[in-house]
This record gives structure tokens, sequence and C-alpha cells, in this order.
């Protein structure tokens, strides 16, 4: 019942940006690796798609159309026509084995199927898998004869008169849907709505957090096949900041290329990213002149990165979330107490993981869910929720991820009186030594530093007396002289507790890593399968 003289409770749906991309940004350039066009343009076309889509495809409300593709236009436009009509846009991960994208798609139901040209051919095994699919659209020129039976998206939208009864949505219901990696088990599906979209979106043009405004050129390296891109292709627009997409070419060549060609102001992507564009920058031959700020997320930044941006002028922002928080969830700003502090210790407070988004709220609690003191020392798991956090798993039973309105984040964490915490790591990849911990995430930050490591990783080794120990996987700066462990550990003394020095050294050429480019230490386990004394 609404109470006369109320202010209005106008529902936050995905047309709220939508129409702002149309009415007040029109003329905003929009560009992928194919060309450039306008938001005014990219409406257009949206309109157009959902017309397909409906008439077209027959997708009705709540249906699920799946997305298999890189960031591209032809992308973005599905991220709003699929909303717009009440559909539930499924965004795949490509990187994933065969056997888990067909278990996606099937328990997802998706009806409709669009892929990128380039990526039909690995369709093509996959087809006969899929129970649900019964149309497939290729995005982009080509390869059309390696599946017969496919529409080509631009053919569609071009032939199709713009939607002009989109209709009326409820904020509460669904706008998308994305499965995390399945790091452990099968993987889980998190379904977004409308307004936590939207609210995820203003959050993160908050100045405070990653502040986007309508003069940035805002590049997502961060895929839009994996949580959203972030949720950069709905917060860009709403800012009017422009969007730039690079295709699936992840080279530190292309994305360098793509920052100077188009006056990319600020991008997100996983610290890996972020290595692999130092030589260029740091030799000049990238010069990312207009770049003003990076923000990076999905796995912790090593002090060494942040200090590399730093001395070239570009800042570095740590940020945290994960597919169930919408995804972002925290940015690691200096508070006003740090104002002043000697360059060292700044760093410090970047390191950590910083303060929940405004909407949110975070606590830590022990083994029992119980909340713990927040005195920068007592460590727990971080729990967090709001209306960007998933409240359960899609189409899945109860799960112990969820406790009385808090998702369980499978992050431990201590947190200071202020509410400003630090991932100390991930629960599973600590290593429990002698009834203490040892944060693996904090000895290969520390291993980082060391002139002669290119890459390091950290695991827990069973062990027969203190249950386990650390050891130190790493890739030498220079493979035919690789330092020792005693070179290591004396490197590692004075920087962390003795006990926390690591029992072995494995020498490797590569780190493994995981669909979504972090350290895979499940894979490092299997490899290294010892048992210490
Ligand atoms: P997945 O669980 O599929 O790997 P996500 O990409 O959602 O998927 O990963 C979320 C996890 O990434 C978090 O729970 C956390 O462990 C890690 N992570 C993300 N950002 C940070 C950060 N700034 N510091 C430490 N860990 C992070």
């Amino acid at each position: 019942m609404t109470i006369p003289g109320l202010m209005q409770p106008t529902p936050l749906t995905l047309d709220l940006v939508f129409r702002r991309m149309q009415e007040t940004f029109a003329d905003g350039r929009v560009i992928d690796a194919e060309g450039e066009t306008t938001y005014g343009q990219v409406a257009e076309r949206i309109l157009r798609l959902a017309r397909v889509l409906t008439d077209e495809l027959g997708v009705r409300p709540g249906d699920r159309v799946a997305t298999f593709g890189f960031n591209s236009i032809r992308h973005f436009e599905l991220y709003f026509a699929v909303p717009l009509v009440g559909a539930i846009l499924h965004t795949v991960n490509v990187r994933l084995f065969d056997e888990q994208i067909a278990w996606i798609i099937n328990h997802a139901e998706d009806r409709v199927l669009f892929v990128d040209a380039e990526l039909l051919e690995q369709v093509r095994g996959l087809v006969a898998k899929l129970s649900t699919v019964e149309r497939v659209v290729r995005m982009g020129a080509g390869a059309g004869e390696v599946l017969p039976a496919v529409d080509d998206h631009d053919a569609l939208v071009d032939a199709a008169e713009p939607h002009d009864e989109l209709p009326e949505l409820d904020e509460n219901s669904a706008l998308g849907l994305c499965y995390t990696s399945g790091t452990t088990g099968d993987p889980k599906g998190v379904l977004s709505s409308h307004r936590g979209m939207v609210l995820h979106s203003l959050a993160a043009c908050m100045a405070d957090h990653i502040g986007i405004r309508e003069s940035d050129v805002v590049f997502p390296v961060v895929p839009m096949f994996h949580a959203f891109a972030w949720g950069l292709p709905y917060a860009a627009p709403l800012t009017g900041a422009e969007l730039v997409f690079h295709g699936s070419d992840s080279s530190p060549e292309n994305l360098g290329r793509t920052i100077d060609e188009h006056g990319v102001t600020l991008s997100a992507g996983v610290p890996t990213i972020w290595k692999s564009l130092l030589p260029a920058l740091r030799s000049g031959q990238l010069d990312a002149e207009a770049l003003r700020l990076v923000f990076v997320g999905g796995a912790a930044s090593p002090r060494p990165l942040i200090e590399a941006y730093d001395d070239l002028g570009i800042e570095y922002l740590q940020v945290w979330g994960m597919t169930e928080t919408g995804p972002l969830a925290c940015a690691s700003r200096p508070r006003r107490r740090h104002a002043g502090l000697p360059r060292g210790e700044l760093l410090d407070v970047r390191e950590r993981t910083g303060t929940i988004f405004a909407g949110l709220e975070a606590r830590i609690t022990d083994e029992h869910g119980r909340p713990l003191p927040r005195d920068g020392a007592a460590v727990g798991e971080l729990e967090v929720r709001g209306p960007w956090i998933a409240s359960a798993y899609f189409g899945a039973d109860a799960d112990d991820r969820f406790n009385e309105g808090w998702l369980r984040t499978g992050d431990m964490a201590y947190m200071e009186p202020d509410g400003m915490f630090r991932i100390v790591d991930r629960a599973k990849d600590l290593v429990k030594s002698g009834g203490e911990w040892i944060s693996s995430v904090e000895l290969e930050g520390h291993l980082l530093a060391h002139p002669e490591v290119a890459d390091a990783a950290v695991i827990g080794v069973p062990s027969r007396r203190w249950d386990e120990r650390p050891v130190a996987v790493i890739v030498p700066e220079d493979p035919s002289a690789p330092p020792t462990l005693e070179q290591v550990r004396d490197f590692l003394l004075d920087r962390v507790a003795k006990w926390w020095l690591p029992d072995g050294l494995e020498i490797v050429d590569e780190i493994p890593k995981t669909s979504v480019g972090k350290l895979d230490k499940k894979v490092l386990r299997r490899r290294f399968d010892l048992v210490l004394d």
C-alpha cells in the first residue's frame, strides 16, 4: 500500500540505466575490436535485438538466454536486451572444460545460445550434450559452416523493428545468472536481481569506491563471461563514461595497444594482467598517458605490483568481491586517519582489502558463526550482506554458505574497529601449522619481492609433526640459476615469523592458473603430493 505523500516507488530496474545511456549520453563512444559506435546507436540496436528475442526467438520473461563470448559490442547489446525483455542473461565462462560448460547450460536450462563466431568450433562438440537449447545465434562473421543451423546476430538485428513495448519490470526479478568457477564440486549459479545490479552500479561510481566519471574511458579487461565484467558494462553507461572492449586477444601487446589507441583512463582486471603489462609500461613502449586508475581484484595484489604502478604515476586500487557479491563489494582506499603517513606505511594500508561498499555490511565470525571483535587481530571468516549479495544458489539445495542472512565468503580476515579489513587467505588455502595458521597469500607477496622470483605460490603440505607446513613453488627469473631453499628462507627471515618459513622449495616453469587467471593451488597440491616430517 502506498502512503499518500511518500516519495515515488520507482523500481530500480535496468531500463533506468538504458534510458540514461540512450537519452543523456547518446554521443558517448563504445568501441570494440571490430570498430566503434555510440551509445545512441547501440541503444537503437538493443531495442531491435529485444524485438528479435521476443518475436523471432520466442524468449519469454524468466527464460535464460546464454552468451558464450568475449568482450564485444554484440555481447554488450545482449547485456541490455535480454534483461529488458524480462529474460535472464546467462554469461557462460568460455574457458571451462566442455563437460562443465554443458553441465552449466543444462542446469540453467538456457533456451537460446549466442556464440562468438570464433568459438563455434568449440560449441560444435557440445551441442549434442545440450538438452534445452533450441536456437544458436552466431555473433560476428565467419565460421558459419561449422554449425549449419545458426542464425546471425547482425542479420537478425538489421531485419527487426525496434521494440516499442518493453515490459514493466519488477525490481526484484532476475537480471542475470553467472556460475562460480567451481573450484570445488559443481559450479554454483548466482542470480543477480535488477535492484541489486542498479544499486551495485550506483555504488561502484562513488568516489571512495571505484569513482567513475562521465569523462572516463572505461576498459574492462575482466571478461564479460566472468562476474558480469565486474558490473562495468552497466556502471559505465550510467555515468556516461565511454566503454572499450578488446575481444579475445588478452596478450599484453593487444591490451597495451587498446589502452593507448583509445585513450583509456580507467581499467580493471586481475593482478596477473597488470603484471603482464609492466615491462611495456616501464620501457616506455606503452605510453598509457591517459590511464589514471587501474582497479584490481580476484586475488590479493602483491605489494611490489602496487608500488610499481605508483612509480609509474598510475593509481592502483585494490578491490575485493566474488561472483556471489554482485561482484564488487570493497575497495582499498586509505581513510582520513591515514593522511600524511610515510609511503611504506601507506602501502601497508593499501595492501589491506579495504572498507565494505556503502549499501553492504561486513563482519567476521568464528567457526560457529558467532561475530568476532573488530580489534585488528582476531581472524575469522568474512561474512557480508546487502542488496547485491546472493541469498542462495540458483536451483540448488540449502547451502551452508548462507548463515542467517549473511553470506559466508570462505575468506579469512581480520577487521579494525572502523571496519577496514584485510583478507589473510582463503580458508582452504591457509596453512595450518601446529594449531596456528600461516597466510599463503602473505608469503607469496614476500616471495614476489625477491629479485630472482618471477612468480610464486605457497601451498600447505601434510606434515607428520605440524599437520601442515608451507612449501613454496616458484618460477625463477633465470631458469638456469634458480634460488635455493636456504636463500629464499634467508630472504624471508626478516619479513615473517621464523615458523612461517617454507620447509620446501619447488622450481617450476609456470604456475598453473584457473580459467580466470588465479593461482590454481588444487593442481599444485596434486602435483606436489608430499608428506613432510
Ligand atoms: P571463484 O570463487 O569462482 O574463484 P570469484 O572470482 O568470485 O570466483 O572469486 C572470489 C574470490 O577471489 C574471493 O572469495 C577471494 O578469495 C578472492 N579475491 C578477490 N579479490 C580479492 C582481494 N582483493 N584480495 C584477496 N582475495 C581476493
